[in-house]
C-alpha cells in the first residue's frame, strides 16, 4: 500500500497493509492462513498448517546462529470485528481502510486488527529477509484466539522445540508480560417451586453501578449489583418486610460486573409496603455511603404497580437464594504477594449474571487466578455452597494460568536491553485476564515466556490505533532480542 511506504520499518508496515486486505474476523481464517503458508513455502521454508487454521513456520537459524537456541515468536491471525453504527464495512470481504494520523495508524469506522496484525506482520517482515540474524526459529500463527483461544489450544506442540516463547500480543510498549491468569465459569442451579398468592406489586430496583471488565477492573472494587440486591432483599427480611418474590434478575454478561438488578415481589399487607418504602431510601443511603468513591450514580428505589395474584416463590426456596447471595464469596479474593506481580489481583470472581427461571433460581460466574490450585479451591467453596442448598453447579471454559518463573532468563534479558536502548524503565507486570501464553506455559512446561508489543490503544473497538514510533522501536527491540539471545 503506496500511502505507507514512507513509514518505518516499511517491510513490516508493508506487509501490515497487505494482511489488512484479506479478511480475517475470528472464525473467518481460510484465507489468512493459507495466505501465510503460501508466504512461508515461496521462500523456502517448512512450514505446516492444522485442522484449526493454526500455521507453524520453521526458520533456521542465520549463519553462526545454529547453536543458539530455538526461539517462538507467536501472535494471532484472527482480529476483533467492531465498526461503528454507521459503517456499511463488511468485514467478510472488504479490506480495512488504513488511515494515518500524527504518529498512528487506524481503520475507518472499524477495527484495525494491530491486535494482533502486527504479531504477523512482524513474523512476515523477518521471513522475507534473510539478512536479519536470529537463532533457529519457530513462527506460531495462532487461529481464533479473540473467541477463546481455540487455536492455541488445539495446536499439536509435539513438534516444537523453542526454549524461549516471545509472544506479541501485549499493548503496552515498555510493559512485559510474566504472567496471566487463568479461569473457569461456573454455573449454580438452585431449584424452585412457586404457589399463587395475592397483595401489592412493587417492582425493586438496584441500579446505576459503573460496572467494567471482570478482569481488568475487578481490583477497582466497584459494586456488584445482583450482590447489592442480595443484600437488600436480606435487610428487608430481617426489618420484618414480608415480601414474596416472583421475578429476580440482574447482569447482563458473565465478564462484565453487574451494573442493574430488578426483583419483583408482592408485599401482602399495607404495612409492609409503608415498611418497604421506608427502608429502601435507608438502605440507598448506606449503599451510596459505601461506593462513594467507586460508583457515585447509584439508584436503589422501588414501584408500586398495584393489586395482583401472581405465583410467587416457595418460603424456603425465597430463604434459599437470599442466603447464597448473602455468602457467595466476590471480587477480589487474593492479591498477589510475589515480588514480580505485587499489586496485581491473584483470585478474582465475579458473580456477573443472576436469572429466576420457572424451575430454578440460576447464577453465572466467572472465576480467574493465576495459581491453578487458589482457582479451583475458589471452583470448589462455589459447589459446597450451592451443594449445601440443594443447588447444583457445573463449570465449563477452564483455561489455564501463565505463572510467573522465578527462573526466567528472558524477562530480565528483554526488560535489560529495552531500558538500554530507550532509556526508559521497563515494567514488567502481569495480567489479571487469560492469554494465549497460559496454554503454551501448559503444553510445554519448559519454555521461558514473555509477551510484549507496541502501544495500541482502543483495542476491540473501532477507535483502535497503533503508534507507529512505538512499532518501529518494538521492532528494533525484537530484533535485537533475536541477535544477541542465548
Ligand atoms: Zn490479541
Amino acid at each position: 500500500m503506496d500511502k505507507f511506504a514512507d513509514l518505518e520499518p516499511s517491510s513490516v508496515f508493508r506487509f501490515f497493509a497487505e494482511i489488512s486486505s484479506i479478511p480475517r474476523g475470528s472464525g473467518n481464517m481460510g484465507a489468512i492462513s493459507q495466505y501465510v503458508l503460501d508466504f512461508a513455502r515461496e521462500r523456502g521454508y517448512a512450514a505446516r498448517k492444522d485442522e484449526f487454521s493454526n500455521v507453524v513456520v520453521f526458520c533456521p537459524a542465520s549463519p553462526g546462529m545454529e547453536d543458539r537456541p530455538t526461539v517462538m515468536l507467536q501472535g494471532h491471525l484472527d482480529m476483533v470485528c467492531e465498526k461503528s453504527a454507521d459503517s456499511r464495512h463488511d468485514f467478510k470481504k472488504d479490506p480495512l481502510d488504513l488511515r494515518q494520523m500524527d504518529d498512528c495508524i487506524y481503520a475507518a469506522s472499524t477495527t484495525l486488527g494491530a491486535d494482533d496484525g502486527i504479531a504477523v506482520a512482524y513474523a512476515l517482515a523477518i521471513m522475507d529477509d534473510r539478512s536479519i540474524v536470529h537463532p533457529p526459529l519457530e513462527l506460531v500463527f495462532t487461529a481464533d484466539e479473540e473467541v477463546g483461544m481455540v487455536g492455541a489450544t488445539g495446536l499439536d506442540t509435539s513438534d516444537l522445540k523453542a526454549k524461549y516463547l516471545l509472544n506479541l500480543d501485549s499493548e503496552r510498549e515498555g510493559v512485559f508480560l510474566s504472567s496471566s491468569a487463568g479461569g473457569l465459569r461456573a454455573f449454580l442451579s438452585v431449584p424452585v417451586k412457586y404457589t399463587k398468592k395475592s397483595g401489592e406489586k412493587y417492582s425493586i430496583l438496584v441500579s446505576g453501578f459503573q460496572g467494567g471488565h471482570s478482569g481488568g477492573e475487578i481490583d477497582k472494587y466497584r459494586g456488584n449489583a445482583n450482590l447489592i440486591m442480595g443484600r437488600l432483599l436480606h435487610f428487608l427480611s430481617v426489618n420484618g418486610v414480608g415480601l414474596d418474590i416472583y421475578s429476580l434478575q440482574g447482569g447482563l454478561m458473565i465478564n462484565a460486573i453487574p451494573r442493574d438488578a430488578a426483583c419483583r415481589a408482592l408485599l401482602a399487607t399495607d404495612e409492609d409496603a409503608a415498611k418497604l418504602e421506608k427502608l429502601i431510601p435507608e438502605f440507598e443511603k448506606t449503599i451510596k455511603n459505601e461506593y462513594k468513591a467507586t460508583d457515585k450514580n447509584i439508584m436503589i428505589y422501588c414501584d408500586r404497580k398495584g393489586r395482583d395474584e401472581k405465583p410467587v416463590l416457595h418460603k424456603k426456596m425465597q430463604e434459599r437464594l437470599i442466603f447464597l447471595l448473602n455468602t457467595l464469596p466476590d471480587g477480589v479474593i487474593r492479591m498477589s504477594q510475589e515480588e514480580a506481580t505485587r499489586g496485581l489481583v491473584e483470585t478474582s470472581l465475579n458473580m456477573g449474571i443472576m436469572r429466576l427461571t420457572e424451575k430454578s433460581f440460576e447464577i453465572e460466574a466467572a472465576l480467574r487466578s493465576s495459581v491453578s490450585t487458589a482457582k479451583y479451591a475458589l471452583a470448589e467453596k462455589l459447589r459446597y455452597l450451592v451443594e449445601t442448598i440443594g443447588g447444583s453447579y457445573e463449570e465449563s471454559g477452564d483455561y489455564p494460568a501463565w505463572e510467573y518463573r522465578e527462573d526466567s532468563k528472558i524477562i530480565p534479558f528483554i526488560s535489560g536491553l529495552y531500558t538500554e536502548m530507550s532509556g526508559r524503565a521497563a515494567e514488567v507486570s502481569g495480567v489479571h485476564m487469560g492469554v494465549e501464553c497460559g496454554i503454551f506455559y501448559e503444553k510445554m512446561p519448559d519454555l521461558d515466556i514473555v509477551s510484549f508489543g507496541p502501544d495500541i490503544s482502543g483495542a476491540h473497538t473501532p477507535s483502535e490505533r497503533m503508534s507507529i514510533p512505538s512499532a518501529k522501536r518494538t521492532w528494533d527491540l525484537l530484533l535485537r532480542v533475536l541477535k544477541e539471545i542465548k
